[in-house]
């Protein structure tokens, strides 16, 4: 029986095509900036993303960490939202690791962090006080893309309290497919952008930071300093460059099979639909059904994200077809809640 990972799109499997393309690949140093694959990834992203310079860093985690250290300075501060993935899913490296002190915001329900509520947590310049530096926004935030409007009525906030402006954009490319837009209109206005290729694009490894090029000198730094400056990394980068090139347009296949996921579980009894976003689905069964719940999907060979969120979550991505979607509505179907 074949397994259904629905946990997450970093389960993914390289497709063979895209081994081919990693085997292939020219490499070079990168610490030298040497490897012309690592560099076409990093020129192609930041001028189809509208940026200056870019660099390929093995992780979204530390993509984050490379930009809130060059953004800000220890005993400088950035506004983040409460259940922001920078904020609560990096073991806090910004303050580990920076000496940056963040400053949640409570999350409204679409992602969005309200504006006067920013404002307000901007910090009067006086020794009292860490230095606001940065707004870090999150897009998509559990599968939500903000919503688009509200993207420029931050950056105008931004600008207006000069902040710098940070997105964490990890499933960027998801939230492009949810407009209905070019992916440089979402990244338009900030300062800094993380992107990430081992989510839904399906690569093994890697995430590509975007700015101007001062930021980016200091990125690169930050990066050798926390030990990411790799060598031959180009087999990776040949990697992301074929989930550029095969894995941005069949996103709308995901979000299409997580909508599917979610209108037939939304129709079982027992079951709670607690939204779908996306690639994402999330429900709530009773508390008391949990466990049982996920050792009769584990019997059928289905693995979800049970435990980690409120809601148990399902995410749609590459190795997910219609087949693994029927066999997973099927398998909550013969659950006694
Ligand atoms: C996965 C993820 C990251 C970090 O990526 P890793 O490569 O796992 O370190 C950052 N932000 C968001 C929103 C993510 O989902």
């Amino acid at each position: 029986m074949r397994t259904i990972d629905l946990r997450s799109d970093t389960v993914t499997q390289p497709a063979e095509a895209m081994r081919d393309a990693m085997l292939r690949a020219p490499v070079g140093d990168d610490v030298y900036g040497e490897d012309p694959t690592v560099n076409a990834l990093q020129d192609r992203l930041a001028a189809e993303l509208g940026f200056a310079s870019a660099l390929f860093v093995p992780t979204g985690t530390q993509s984050n960490l490379l930009a809130l250290m060059s953004h800000c300075e220890r005993g400088d501060e950035y506004i983040v939202g409460g259940d922001a993935h920078t904020y609560k899913f990096e073991g806090g490296g910004a303050a580990v690791l920076g000496s940056i002190q963040p400053q949640p915001i409570p999350q409204a329900a679409d992602g969005t962090l309200p504006l006067d509520k920013v404002e307000a947590a901007i910090k009067p310049v006086d020794p009292h006080f860490a230095r606001t530096r940065l707004l870090a926004l999150e897009n998509t935030w559990h599968g939500r893309a903000l919503p688009f409007e509200y993207l420029a009525q931050a950056r105008e906030l931004a600008t207006r309290r000069g902040l710098g402006f940070h997105l964490d954009g990890a499933r960027l490319y998801n939230a492009a497919t949810a407009y209905g837009r070019p992916a440089r209109e979402v990244t338009a206005g900030f300062d800094s952008v993380s992107v990430c290729l081992s989510k839904g694009l399906g690569a093994p490894v890697g995430s590509v930071l975007l700015g101007d090029s001062k930021l980016i000198d200091r990125a690169r730094r930050w990066r050798k300093v926390t030990g990411g400056g790799w060598r031959q990394a180009g087999m990776l980068a040949a990697a992301a460059m074929h989930a550029l090139d095969h894995h941005v347009a069949r996103l709308a296949e995901d979000h299409a099979r997580a909508r599917r996921l979610a209108d037939a579980l939304s129709a079982i009894d027992g079951l709670t639909l607690q939204g779908c976003h996306t690639n994402m689905v999330f429900v709530d069964v009773p508390a008391p059904r949990l466990q049982d719940l996920a050792k009769h999907m584990a019997t059928h060979g289905i693995r979800l994200s049970i435990g980690y969120l409120p809601s148990i979550r399902l995410v749609t991505h590459l190795d997910i077809d219609d087949e693994g979607v029927e066999r997973t509505v099927d398998a909550f179907r013969s659950f006694r809640y």
